[in-house]
């Protein structure tokens, strides 16, 4: 039964000409799906429309080869052959009662049209964002014109594939609207230029243009940074507002965040949940039509207080609906304590920063929907039950162990400590990384509700136990351990010198070592885990000197949209930064590290080593029990799979999608494993 308290979350809204069924409200996100697999975008949306969520909406649409993302996956309707894709899209969402919308964008000055080659356009004349070697021009008056004939065209056009709420963009510093908006990018002397009045015009027209094309059915949203956390840029406080308060009620609904996507898209390292609400304030008193806003909400009491406080209409989401396409119908049946809260790590933007399917850490079922045929919330019972045993309780055996007994398995999970949850237990206690347990808290509150599995702690299992246990099915999750010889991406066989200087390991510092400062901290890995080390170790009052063979810190979160800011806080926090240099030789009382270009060797004054570059499997369980493939036999042991980090160490995402398929999968026959792909139709010669 649905607490009273949220009941307010389930009143419909009308937006315009058409109603949604509820406040939850799926806001414009990227999957790197798009128009390469549009089949799978469709199915994916389809269960988030099916999970409840009352408007689901696209990523952006490029409207016209004359502003094109590549080689980033979006959404397209740059003709009418581009509708049957969009409209399988539109049918898999309405079929669950939910309102279809899209987010037609034209990106400027933000797009080098690397496939296409047009010249991009821009207020004015530009180098384009980023370092392509591309610059934009100042478009003409013929080529505003011709911008608004494009994007009346493709409006028609989405309306005519189904959607019932078509964007105006003017978010993120990316749509070109947004760009004229802001004098930083709009230095020009006409009419769309100078005072304010001028510099919404193209904005005002395009809303005007789309309202008159579609606006008998379709509603009509406009996507708004109101902030740019820029010196120089578009502030609340300034313009934001006011152009909110001159356009108040032209469009039907208002989407309003901030730019750039970093900013909206603030991992939990950095912000916390409802982080946007200081922005979205006071907005809603200045317009009669409803507001949607993010800050990657999952608590359905800060949703309920967003509304009753007047702060928002609609409950906007986008990282929260991929953690969870199921979260409104979970509120809405009383089953809170079953929301699969995301954990702000952003794995899931790396899909499209790689130009493929989205992946979420918390919801390993997630870009699978089409070409696996998962569903997120159900799973194919087992055609005979029998015993499994899941040996080691961290991201990969607690998914796994789930994924078993929801298929109806009885299942033993094993671990070797007191407490469960591997690497996230350890990890979620480094700087800013708390609300990574949720991958934890999910798993053990849905295992507690799975009668026929059990854990077992402090059970640590040798080879001969695993054969007295005698399950029908083993899970090996035994994890990973740090390397302590510098072996990685750069040094391909260990360090000379490793025995002249004390080494740590992450393993080390996360079970509590304080190492001697200075320590020189060698981070390969180009993830996370080296800058929050440090982070860590300078709050004890540890010097540290980061050294890393990659131009920049932790170099693989541009993909997360955080390396500017840990390289932000480590240099605030004045630990000394060494980029393309690799370690050389460790000796008694310094380090010598060499440039990655020249080789120029480098002495670094070292108390201490801590290495973050590689790991290794821990399979010696394995190896075991691999040994006497006739004691198996004899256990009546069917089948032993390796699972997530002890099979090949990676992210927490990867282990619990190896957790999730290795229980989906061990008993399927190999060739209805097949994995659907959609590819491209030959044009006619
Ligand atoms: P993954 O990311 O693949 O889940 P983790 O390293 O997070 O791997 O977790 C592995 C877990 O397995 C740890 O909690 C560890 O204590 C446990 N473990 C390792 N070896 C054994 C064993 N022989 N018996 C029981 N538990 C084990
Ligand atoms: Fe949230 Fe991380 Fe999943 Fe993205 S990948 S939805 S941030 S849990």
């Amino acid at each position: 039964m649905r607490d009273p308290r949220y009941d307010i979350l389930f009143e419909p809204v009308q937006i315009g000409p058409v109603r949604t069924r509820n406040r939850f409200y799926q806001v414009p996100h990227c999957n790197g799906m798009g128009h390469v697999h549009p089949s799978a975008m469709a199915s994916m949306r389809g269960i988030k429309a099916q999970g409840g969520w009352g408007v689901v909406c696209t990523e952006e649409c490029e409207i016209s080869p004359q502003s094109e993302f590549s080689p980033c996956i979006e959404a397209r309707l740059w003709d009418e052959r581009d509708i049957p894709a969009l409209a399988r899209m539109c049918e898999a969402v309405h079929q669950h009662g939910s309102l279809a919308g899209v987010e037609l964008a034209f990106n400027g000055y933000s797009a080098p049209n690397r496939y296409s080659r047009e010249i991009p356009w821009a207020p004015s004349n530009t180098p384009v964002r980023g370092y392509d070697p591309v610059q934009a021009r100042a478009m003409s008056r013929a080529d505003i014109k011709h911008l608004r004939e494009m994007h009346r065209a493709a409006a028609l056009r989405a309306r005519e594939a189904g959607f019932d709420i078509v964007y105006v963009y003017a978010g993120h510093d990316l749509g070109l609207p947004f760009h004229f908006l802001t004098p930083r990018n709009n230095r020009r002397t006409d009419e769309y230029g100078g005072v304010l009045e001028n510099r919404i015009r193209l904005l005002r027209e395009l809303i005007e243009d789309t309202r008159d094309a579609v606006g008998d059915r379709c509603a009509v949203a406009v996507r708004l940074a109101v902030d740019e956390q820029v010196s120089g840029g578009l502030s609340r406080e300034g313009e934001g507002a006011e152009i909110f308060s001159i356009l108040a009620d032209l469009p039907d609904l208002w989407d309003i965040n901030v730019a750039d996507w970093s900013n909206d898209s603030i991992t939990s390292r950095f912000a916390a949940e409802g982080y946007q609400e200081a922005f979205l304030t006071g907005l809603k008193a200045l317009t009669t039509k409803p507001v949607v806003g993010v800050g990657r909400f999952t608590s359905p009491d800060t949703m309920a207080s967003l509304v009753r406080r007047g702060v928002l209409d609609l409950i906007g989401a986008a990282r929260p609906s991929i953690a969870d396409p199921f979260l409104p119908k979970k509120i809405e049946e009383g089953r809170m304590d079953e929301i699969r809260e995301c954990i702000g790590c952003n794995v899931c933007v790396s899909g499209d920063h790689t130009s493929t399917p989205l992946r979420c850490t918390q919801n390993p079922t997630m870009g699978e929907e089409w070409r696996r045929g998962w569903h997120p919330e159900s799973v194919r019972r087992v055609h005979s039950p029998g015993r499994a045993l899941v040996i080691g309780a961290g991201p990969a055996g607690l998914e796994c162990a789930r994924v078993l007994g929801a298929r109806g398995m009885e299942v033993a999970l094993v671990e070797g400590l007191r407490q469960v949850g591997g690497r996230v237990a350890l990890e979620s206690r480094l700087p800013g990384l708390s609300n990574w347990s949720r991958v934890i808290d999910y798993r053990l509150d849905a295992l507690s509700r799975l009668a026929s599995v059990e854990i077992y702690r402090e059970s640590r299992l040798e080879a001969q136990d695993v054969l007295d246990f005698a399950a029908a099915h083993v899970f090996i999750a035994t994890g990973s351990r740090w390397r302590r010889d510098g072996l990685g991406r750069a040094l391909r066989q260990a360090l000379p010198g490793l025995e002249t200087l004390p080494i740590l390991t992450p393993d080390d510092v996360m079970a509590g070592a304080v190492p001697p400062s200075p320590v020189l901290l060698f981070d390969d890995d180009h993830y996370y885990m080296g800058s929050v080390l440090a982070e860590r170790l300078v709050v004890q009052g540890v010097d540290v000197i980061f050294v890393t063979p990659a131009a920049d810190v932790a170099t693989w979160t541009h993909n997360t949209l955080e390396q500017h800011r840990i390289q932000r806080r480590l240099l605030e926090l004045n630990v000394t930064i060494i980029t393309s240099h690799t370690l050389a030789t460790a000796t008694p009382d310094d380090a010598i590290a060499s440039c990655v270009y020249t080789g120029r060797p480098r002495v670094i004054p070292a108390a201490c080593l801590l290495l973050v570059t590689s790991r290794e499997p821990e399979q010696a369980l394995y190896g075991a029990l691999d040994q006497s493939p006739g004691s198996l036999w004899a256990a009546g042991i069917k089948t032993v799979a390796l699972v997530g980090d002890c099979l090949a160490p990676g992210t927490i995402a990867a282990a619990v999608y190896s957790g999730h398929r290795q229980a989906r999968e061990f008993d399927a026959a190999a060739d209805s494993l097949v994995m659907r792909r959609e590819i491209a139709c030959l044009e006619v010669k």
